[in-house]
């Protein structure tokens, strides 16, 4: 299998792709890549090419595009997760994770009862978390991470004109909730633009979120009857998405 690699669109200059040092440095000493070996570039925004290394020495090493290459492993629609930051470094594989499962965003935010507050560094380690697991799972895209901002701040940017065609759905734990999967099978699934699911903390949101989350156009949803640990719900949220959208295309297609 060839081995992929996520460039900065400014580096593709057709018919040549430029490497950073970094990346010069991973491809020949790394993986021990050679003049004429083949890898994908892919600019991490949907598009992909088979490249051809040249000029192997550590110095100038670049590669030329050999053909552009066109495969489909996006899901139809952008989802968003937005999530309370847990404890520690447990939000490194929720973007793992969910970066696998197909996310398109990814929103950290910090609720009443989340406890980390994050440094710019744990920023930039999600990124290239995203951007290696986007590499890994073949996708055409990296999934955009955003700073961190407070849950308040974020429902206050919800575009609520357009939540018929882009549902936010609020996983919440001890209320009469629908289930998550229920409300996506009775959603009309040709005009939906996008779709967002948000995850607490460890403690749950309190119920003044779960409040002023709905008053904002969020549905309250659940994921069983279980309580999921905080890195288990958003993969099991995601699974249930992925798993509804790539079927209903399926059923299209057929
Ligand atoms: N003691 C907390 C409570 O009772 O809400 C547990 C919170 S749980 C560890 C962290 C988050 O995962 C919750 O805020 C919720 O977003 C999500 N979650 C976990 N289990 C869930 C379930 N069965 N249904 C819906 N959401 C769930």
């Amino acid at each position: 299998m060839l081995q992929r690699i996520v460039v900065n669109p400014t580096q593709i200059v057709p018919p040549v792709v430029y490497f950073t040092a970094e990346q010069r440095h991973y491809l020949s000493r790394v993986l021990r890549l050679q003049e004429g070996d083949r890898v994908i570039v892919m600019d991490g925004q949907g598009y992909s090419w088979l490249v051809q290394l040249v000029h192997p020495s550590h110095a100038d090493l670049q590669a030329e595009i050999l053909e552009a290459i066109a495969c489909q492993t996006e899901l139809p629609i952008a989802i968003t997760l937005v999530m309370a930051l847990p404890k520690g470094n447990a939000f490194d594989e929720v973007v793992r994770q969910v970066t696998e499962l197909g996310v398109s965003c990814i929103a950290p935010v910090i609720s009443d009862r989340t406890l980390l507050h994050p440094s710019l560094q744990k920023l930039e380690r999600w990124r290239r978390i995203a951007q290696e697991a986007a590499e890994q799972s073949e996708r055409q895209i990296v999934p955009t991470i955003q700073e961190p901002i407070s849950f308040q701040e974020h429902l206050n940017t919800l575009p609520t004109t357009e939540l018929s065609v882009s549902p936010h759905y609020l996983c919440v734990t001890r209320h009469t909730a629908p289930h998550l999967l229920d409300c996506l099978h009775s959603l009309p699934l040709s005009p939906l633009l996008s779709l967002t699911v948000a995850i607490g903390p460890e403690g749950g949101w309190t119920e003044v979120e779960v409040e002023r989350a709905i008053a904002t156009g969020y549905q309250p949803v659940s994921l069983g009857d279980r309580i999921l640990r905080t890195v288990t719900a958003p993969v099991v949220a995601l699974s249930l998405i992925a798993a509804v959208l790539e079927s209903s295309l399926n059923e299209e297609a057929g």
